[in-house]
Parts: structure tokens; sequence; C-alpha cells
């Protein structure tokens, strides 16, 4: 059943919330309701604190996290909305876990159905491409990200499509999937509010679930009204959403063919699932009737019950919501119409031959990492210039490419909270360590940076050096002049105070008051 523009404007297709307010906020009745927010629009402040941008990438140089954090906290309005939202969905995951009694032995199972699935990963393939085919289903296969991409072109050529309308996928952003489709002359428009956002300011997503969480709502009123011609002196949340919605919903009742990713891929029945809050990934795949579901091989479970497990922490952990508001189930295609999965390797069988790194394959890319990461929380995702950022990102993208990523396993403090927060159990920061050891190793690091870390091994291998070293080192410390620490040419002095230096080391003390005894 296609939905015809006047059914998606009538009030029955509206919600409840919406209809309650509508004389308030003067909607009329047939429908038409742009101009709902008018009496609620707040003037921007003269001079809004501009967007500060993200990491400066260019071809295959080591990017510059630090540079990029840099220019994120010298925006502090901006380090400050982030750092709070995250910490704000921390929190909420935090009450939702507690008000599951079994919590633990859902993360622990969950790592067992996943690290299972991975063991086995070739025999849940063949499962659900057998059971997908005898679905209805056309299965593709995609070695790399460019395979990935030429299949695609394929499937919309083969049907004369020039226009797709896309649900979020981390796995499209991997690929440059919109790049792509932009050099073949297609137009993909995204139907997630942020991603369509951050497509409109052409820029990628920065977080893997709330891909604008950078965002002030002064950006977004600012993205609106240099794209879709929205009021720039209004940034009243529903009216920049309303409009957004307006302004798209033509292209997507228009679109030839849509797209989405998949969350879940159920190899005993040959479905998947897709997770969403806003129901965009239930248009992708109905109002056109080409669905072309493009989905990273990790992404397998065994059977429909291991589902029950994964969703119930996803989203607890995600948003701190007991559950997505739309969990869809695509079985096949519908009458008339087409459906095409692809199955994207890029890497994935190479990383699970990594004995360090292939538990990462569990990632159901929740983004709670993210949310807890002091480091990612106060210097933006688009810092670290790379598709996946934050701690799990610290991990995959070096195996995509260790020389352009070797500075991202350094951006993270190693306090654990990721480990501890992760629905899936990945040891997220022992692999980070791992990785710094490996970079290392392969001379993966710039000189400088090795050879203070191989002085610091020297020194903390040697107690008795170690302990001259401190106790000289505060002595020097309270009598140092600022601009030794303190200059362009020593990083660690940015944004950092050294602590006064204590009168006494713990060790010293220790010696004097308990006589060196155990
Ligand atoms: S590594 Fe764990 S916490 Fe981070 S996004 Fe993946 S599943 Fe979520």
């Amino acid at each position: 059943m296609s939905i015809s523009p006047e059914q998606l404007l009538d009030n029955s297709m509206l919600h409840p919330e919406v209809l309650a307010g509508e004389d308030a906020y003067g909607i009329y009745r047939n429908g038409h309701r742009l101009d709902h927010a008018e009496g609620a629009s707040k003037p921007l402040r003269s001079r809004p604190e501009p967007q500060p941008r993200g990491a400066k990438v260019h071809g295959n140089r080591p990017v510059n996290q630090a540079e990029a954090a840099g220019r994120f906290i010298a925006a502090p309005e901006h380090e400050k909305m982030h750092d709070e939202r995250l910490w704000d969905l921390r929190q909420k995951r935090d009450r939702e876990m507690h008000h599951i009694p079994e919590w633990e032995e859902l993360r622990a199972l969950a790592s067992a159905i996943k690290e299972h699935t991975l063991t086995h990963l070739d025999e849940y393939l063949d499962q659900f491409e057998t059971r997908a085919r005898a679905n209805g289903i056309h299965v593709h296969w995609a070695r790399d990200a460019a395979e990935h991409n030429r299949i695609v072109h394929g499937i919309l050529s083969d049907h004369g499509a020039k226009s797709l309308i896309k649900s979020k996928s981390m796995l499209t952003e991997e690929c440059g999937f919109r790049a792509y489709m932009a050099s073949v002359g297609i137009e993909v428009v995204e139907t997630d509010l942020g991603e369509r956002i951050q497509q409109l300011d052409k820029e990628d997503p920065s977080h893997v679930v709330v891909p604008a969480v950078h965002k002030l709502r002064t950006d977004v009123a600012n993205v609106f009204a240099n794209t879709i011609g929205t009021d720039p002196d209004n940034s009243d949340v529903h009216y920049l959403a309303e409009a957004q919605r307006e302004a798209t919903r033509p292209l997507i009742l228009a679109a030839d063919a849509g797209m989405t990713g998949g969350n879940f891929v159920v190899a005993e029945t040959g479905t998947f699932v897709v997770c969403t809050n806003e129901g965009n990934a239930d248009l992708s795949a109905n109002v056109p009737k080409l669905h072309i579901a493009s989905i990273g091989i990790e992404k397998i479970i065994p059977r429909l019950e291991h589902l029950a497990v994964l969703v119930r922490l996803l989203s607890r952990s995600a948003l701190g919501s007991p559950m997505t508001q739309y969990t869809s189930h695509f079985r096949g295609p519908r009458a008339g119409g087409e459906m095409h999965v692809v199955l994207v390797d890029n890497g994935r069988s190479e990383r699970l031959g990594l004995e360090e790194f292939w538990t990462s394959l569990k990632c159901i890319r929740c983004g709670a990492c993210m949310n807890t990461c002091p480091v990612y929380r106060r210097s933006g995702g688009l810092s670290y210039g790379a598709t996946y950022s934050g701690p799990i990102g610290l991990i995959i993208d070096p195996t995509f490419n260790a020389r352009k990523y070797s500075n991202l396993p350094f951006a993270s403090s190693l306090n654990g909270s990721c480990t501890n927060v992760c629905p899936v159990k990945i040891n997220i920061h022992e692999q980070i360590y791992a990785w710094r050891r490996e970079l290392v190793k392969r001379h993966d690091v710039p000189l400088v940076k090795k050879a203070a870390m191989k002085a610091a091994g020297e020194l903390l291998s040697r107690p008795i050096a170690y302990r001259a070293a401190i106790a000289s080192a505060d002595v020097a410390l309270a009598h140092l002049p600022r601009f030794v620490i303190y200059n362009g040419l020593n990083a660690w002095g940015k944004h950092r105070e050294v602590p006064h230096p204590p009168k006494q080391t713990f060790h010293s003390w220790y010696k004097a008051n308990r006589g060196g005894k155990q």
C-alpha cells in the first residue's frame, strides 16, 4: 500500500500531542502546520558562538585529533552543552540499568551470543542467505566499500532509479556511499532528522546514535536558514523539526528507492531488524517499492530468541529508554516490490583474525562508551576525523588504516568507564592499550612521542631512579618558570594545570610512619 501526500497530511496521521495543541499554535485543520511555532519564535542572540568544525583530514596523513579537540574546547558553549547532553544520556542509562536486576546476566548472555556467532560466522551467514532467498530477498555479498557502492548502484540502475531515501547507517558512512552516489548522479536524502541536519551541513555524523549531538539549536537554525529557507532568527526546536519534515516529505514521497541498515540479522528466519526512534526506517523501506538494506556481516545472530536479549540492552544503553520507538522486522518484499540485502565485509573478516581486537566485532553500536568517555564528551565526535569516534572508534579505526588513525588510541584516559558500560562486555580500554603497544611496535607513532614513552618506560622500570626523579621533579616544579611547561611546543601544557607538588611523597611518608614495614 502506498501513501498519498493527502493521506500524509491528513490529521489522522498526526501525533495526538500535535493535534491537542493545534489551536494554540495556529495550526489549520487541513493539516498545513508550518506556521505553528511562529508564536514561540525566540530571536537568536546577536552573535551566537560559531560551531567548531571537526578534524582537518589530509589524505593518508595521521589525523591530528588533539588539534581539533582544542578548537572544540575553545568553544565553551558547545563544549558545555555536549558534555552535559551526553552525561545526561549516561545517567539515564544507569537509571534504566538499575531497574533490571538481571542486568549483568543479560550483558554476559549478550556477550556469549555475539562471541558464539562470530566464531561460527560462516555457518550463520550461509543459513541466513538460504532462508532469506526462500523469503524472496535478493542477497548480495560485498568484499569492500567500493564493491558495496557498485552493487547498490547496479540495483538502482536496473530499476532506472534516480533518487534514494535512506535511513541512518554507519556502514554507508564507512563506504563513502553518499559521495559515490553523488558522483553517479543519484540523489540521496537522509530520513533521520539528525542525519539530515548533518547532510545539509555537509558534515559526517559525530555520534553513532545522535549524529548532530554536537550542534546547538542555533547551529541548526543557521543550517536550515541556509538550505531550506527557514527564518534565521527562529531557533524553536518544534518549528525547525516541522520545517525540515515539510521540506523533506515531498522528496520521500517521490523517491524511486529506499535504503536502510540493519541492527540485527536473524539466521534462522532469514529476516532482519531495524531499530529507530523516528520511524524513518519504515518510511525508507515502505514508501518506495524497492528496498535495499546494507548490513555488516557481524550483525548476524543465530535465532529470534537471541534478539530479545540484545534489544533489551540496546536502547537502555544508548538513550536510557526501555525500548526504541520502532523495532521493525523485515521478512521479504511487499507485494509488487523488491527487497535486496547487501552483506558487507569491508575489513571485518580481517579484524576477526586479530587476536587482540576481534571481540570489537561484538559492538551493537549503542554509543554508551561515547556517552561516558570524558575525552569524547569534551572534544566532540568530529575531532576524531574518522567514521567511528569515541572509545570503540579508537579500536575500529586503526584496523581500517593504522597510519592515518595512529593518534586515536592515545585520545583516552584508559579509565575503563567505557568497558563498564558496554552492553556486550567488550574490554574496550584494554584493546585501546593494546593498540598503543601495537602502533609503537609498528613505528606508527610520531618520533617525539615514541622517544618520550621509551624514556618513561626506562624510568618506571627502575624504582630507585624513579624515586630520585620524583623528588627532584617536585623541587623543580616548585621553582620552574611557567613558560617551561606552558609554551607552544609542549602540547601537554595546553588546557592543563600542573597540580601543586606534595610536600612529601606517599613512599617517604610510609617509610617515615611505618618504618618501611608491610
Ligand atoms: S563498544 Fe559497546 S558501548 Fe561502545 S558502542 Fe559498541 S556496544 Fe556500545
